[in-house]
This record gives C-alpha cells, structure tokens and sequence, in this order.
C-alpha cells in the first residue's frame, strides 16, 4: 500500500512569498512493520552484505556485557509497537509486560571487545529518489550504528556508519548477519519494516530562516509554519534537516562545502495532537503506527545523518538528539 501525505494545509510561498523558488524535495520513507528481504529498501531489515565481507563492528571502550538482552528487548518492543494485544487477561488481570532485566549479562565481555553493529537502514537509489549520489556510483546505501549510544564527547551519541555499494556486485549474501547479545538502550533498536517512500516538497525549518522573514512569523503562525507548512517529521532522505533552536545540526563539511540531508530517523511519523502529516492511509490512525519502528524514546528523538554536496566520498557527520 502507497502513503499519501495530506496536501499542505497553504501554501509556504503564500505565507512567505520570499519562499517561492525555495522548496526542496524529500523522500518520506514512511517505515511499516513488515518482512523485508535483502532485495528491498527497509529499516532494519536484512541487508546485502557480502558473505566474503567481515561485519561491522564497534570496539570503542564501553561496558558491553551490561544492558538489556536483545531479545528481551526486541520482545519489549513488540509489546509496545507491534500489534495490538490484549492488556487484561480474561480473568480480569493486567497482563504485565516481558521481564527485560538492566543487568550484567556478560561479565566476561571486557570493554573493547568487538560487538557488532546493528542493521538500521537499507536504501536502493531505485526506490528512494532524494538518496543522494553515493561515491563511484553506487546505488545501495547500508547504515549500521553500535548497540550502545555511549559515543562523543558526551557519551550519548549514536555514531552511524555508512556503507555504499553496487547492488549488482553482490554475489553471495551473508546470512544470518552477526547480532550483539547485549545492548545498551532499548531506542537504539529499529524493529524491521518496508518502505512506502513518497515525495513530497519541504521549505527549510523557521530556525533556519534568515531573521527577518522569521521575525514576520509570529505566535500560531510560527507554530504553524514550523510544525505543518516546512520539514515533514518521520523517516525521510533528502530536504531541509530539523533544526534544534539551541543546538543547530552542522551545516558545512570540513572541506567547506554545504551538506546534504542524507537520511533523518525519528521515533514519531506525524504529531497525534496535531496529525497533519499523517498519511491519508493510516487514517484513522492508532496512535502507535506514529512510532512504527520503535526508535527513541519521544516524538522529539532524531538522528540526521549529512553528507558533503560536493564529494560523497568525505565524512558524513551526524546530528543526535535521543
Ligand atoms: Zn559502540
Ligand atoms: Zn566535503
């Protein structure tokens, strides 16, 4: 099933005509519980890695042997975004949920041992229109982050690791894929879902905006603009990133040249108070289809992953508010 996005509530260029001209396409993943192959564009779905081609792993010093199991995890996350299930038992009492212990698991794990990194996202250049070029042409994108969001300065960084490839360069594939035992935080775990990617035409974030047209935005219509006229919240490649008042993402690479929007994840798909993002199809909605993959903790949880517009071969950087 495609997804729609509702047609914009007015026109951004007619809010601001300064506008006209700036719109920007982006690619809505729109991310759906499902059952990926490596053939297709997905979140956490398997991917095509060569067999002859070691995983990834993360060998950064951390305590890795303490956390959650995965499948206690995994187990926690379908109770809360998979389908439905009855709450209360048939003789009247709360069915409680998985036991998902926060405990030293492995105590023999010393803390650069390699753990391997977990699939996030696959995307096919065929299927994801705004994915921007890779290098050298490739057209499958691969991004696998560490299981543990302990990475940074601060210690409470995702560190998304990029992998471009030529799909038809793929013989065998490796299958089952290494999976950590252990992980860090339950919102760094994607369950995996299919894509119904859809373009759509975004106008840069109201904190981005040069001041004076900001400043002619003010009150509701401020909040207008930002939440329903400019960036789509919700999985997407491509268009205008999110931009944080007190901590803007980066917007130039370290050659100096701008940045791209590679990719943006989400916990929340569209607002459940104000759902004008919300897909025509998943109307009405269940307010969990909001957070399909179970990623983050809260609507505001995001990770924007750029990269040079001018060379995709330099370091991509990455912008994380878990
Ligand atoms: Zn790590
Ligand atoms: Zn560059």
């Amino acid at each position: 099933m495609s997804r729609r996005t509702p047609p914009r509530p007015e026109d951004p260029a007619s809010v601001l005509p300064e506008l006209a001209g700036h719109g920007r396409t982006a690619t809505r993943l729109h991310p759906r519980p499902g059952s990926p192959g490596v053939g297709d564009s997905s979140v956490s779905g398997p991917l095509l890695w060569p067999a002859d081609e070691p995983w990834p792993t993360c060998t950064e010093p951390h305590p890795r042997g303490h956390g959650y199991l995965l499948r206690d995890a995994e187990r926690r996350r379908t109770e809360l975004y998979g389908p439905p299930r009855r709450r209360v038992s048939p003789e009247g009492r709360l069915v409680p949920f998985h036991p998902m212990p926060h405990a030293l698991h492995r105590p023999d794990l010393a803390d650069t041992d390699p753990v391997p990194l977990l699939a996030v996202a696959q995307l096919y250049r065929r299927d994801v229109p705004d994915l921007p070029a890779g290098p050298d042409g490739c057209d499958l994108l691969q991004v696998l982050w560490c299981p543990f969001s302990l990475h940074g300065p601060d210690q409470v960084e995702l560190e998304p690791r990029l992998y471009w490839r030529r799909s038809e360069e793929v013989r065998e594939v490796l299958a089952p894929a290494p999976r950590p035992e252990v992980v860090g935080a339950g919102p760094v775990l994607t369950g995996p879902c299919v894509l119904h990617p859809e373009r759509i035409t975004e106008y840069p974030d109201l904190p981005a905006l040069p001041e004076a047209l900001a400043g002619r935005l003010t009150g509701a219509d401020a909040e207008r603009y930002r939440t329903a006229l400019s960036v789509a919240p919700g999985w997407k490649a491509g268009g205008y990133p999110y931009r944080h008042r007190t901590s803007p993402p980066p917007d130039r690479c370290g050659c100096g040249a701008a940045l791209t929007l590679l990719l943006a994840a989400t916990h929340g798909e569209w607002d459940p108070d104000d759902p004008t993002w919300q897909p025509v199809e998943d109307r009405p909605g269940r307010v969990r289809l909001n957070a399909p993959t179970g990623f983050g903790v809260c609507d505001g949880s995001t990770v924007q992953i750029f990269v040079c517009a001018d060379d995709p071969s330099h370091p991509h950087l990455t912008w994380t508010h878990l």
